[in-house]
């Protein structure tokens, strides 16, 4: 393992000011699941390490009147097992479950996930459907960026070298929104997504609205199938063939690369397929929560 220098950071703006004092040398750690590998294979790897997994501001899920607001350094686990997502975004547990295996969930955060911006991340897409949003601190101080403006390229967000998550939200018009999330990886358990996707949408007199399809896996970055989403908007819920037409739509709007774990081709089959079920299961949560 590569020598660094190692800070722990008791506040935000602790950890803020540790970022600025070191610049580009300097990197968040949470839960170190990502960024250990990168210590040990990376020459360009962070000298000084600042640890932010111990900061109460950024932990905890709680609802706020902004929405339901889960804390950066919150783990895979904790978002599994806690209530509040149970019951108003379940389709974040059902990515959550797909991390890794359970040592990975126990340490690995909901930021770490988002910030080392692969584009196979498991949470990506369903906060994506839900149209979340991150707050952030820098030394200038706090902005609000929503995902699709996070995330730049594979590995490449937008925050500058000081500046940390500090929340995720959900905008409270789409907390209890019907969503759907379904990965599909080489094995059931510790593999990447060959795709992911996730689908959120209303029901309103028989007819599917706002409804949001986000895919991972299958573009640089976490992406939304805006096309799909308009050729679906005011669709009846019965619809098969606008649904089918949908996905097929999403699967234009991807670009799969050809690479050791899948073929474009293949991943194109998949987007098809899991786009259809996404809508099809969030419909089934619509549906079921009348
Ligand atoms: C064996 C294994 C299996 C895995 N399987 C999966 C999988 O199936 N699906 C999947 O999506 N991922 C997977 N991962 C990746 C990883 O576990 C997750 O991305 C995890 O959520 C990263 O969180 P962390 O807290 O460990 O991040 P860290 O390693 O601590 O940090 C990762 C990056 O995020 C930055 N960062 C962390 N927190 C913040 C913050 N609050 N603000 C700004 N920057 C921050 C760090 O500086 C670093 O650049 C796997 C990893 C391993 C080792």
């Amino acid at each position: 393992l590569r020598p660094f220098e190692f800070v722990t950071a008791h506040s935000a703006e602790d950890a803020v000011a540790a970022l600025a004092q070191h610049g580009p040398d300097a990197k968040p750690i949470a839960g170190c699941t990502d960024l250990l590998v990168d210590i040990k294979h990376e020459t360009a790897a962070a000298k000084v390490l600042v640890d932010i997994s111990r900061i109460p501001e950024i932990r905890g899920i709680e609802m706020t009147g902004a929405g339901l607001r889960i804390g950066a350094a919150t783990t895979h686990t904790e978002i599994m097992e806690h209530p509040l997502i149970q019951k108003h975004a379940p389709a974040l547990i059902d990515a959550a479950h797909t991390v890794g295996a359970v040592q990975t969930r126990n340490l690995g955060t909901l930021a770490g996930n988002l910030v080392t911006c692969v584009p196979s991340m498991d949470s990506g897409p369903a906060l994506m459907a839900l149209e979340a949003y991150v707050n952030v601190l820098g030394v200038k101080g706090m902005r609000k960026l929503t995902l699709e403006e996070l995330f730049v390229g594979p590995r490449k967000t937008a925050l500058k070298p000081d500046e940390i998550l500090l929340d995720i939200v959900i905008p409270k018009e789409n907390v209890g929104k019907s969503a759907a999330f379904l990965k599909f990886g080489l094995r059931k358990g510790q593999a990447l997504a060959l795709v992911n996707a996730a689908v959120a949408l209303n029901v309103a007199g028989g007819k599917i609205t706002e409804p949001r399809i986000a895919l991972g896996a299958v573009a640089p970055v976490v992406m939304r199938a805006k096309k799909a989403e308009a050729a679906l908007e005011g669709k009846k819920t019965d619809d098969t063939a606008a649904i089918e037409k949908a996905a097929a739509i999403a699967v234009t709007e991807a670009k799969p690369i050809d690479d050791f774990r899948a073929s474009a081709e293949y991943r194109r089959h998949l987007i098809r397929v899991l786009t259809r079920r996404c809508i099809e299961a969030a419909l089934a949560g619509a549906a079921g929560k009348k």
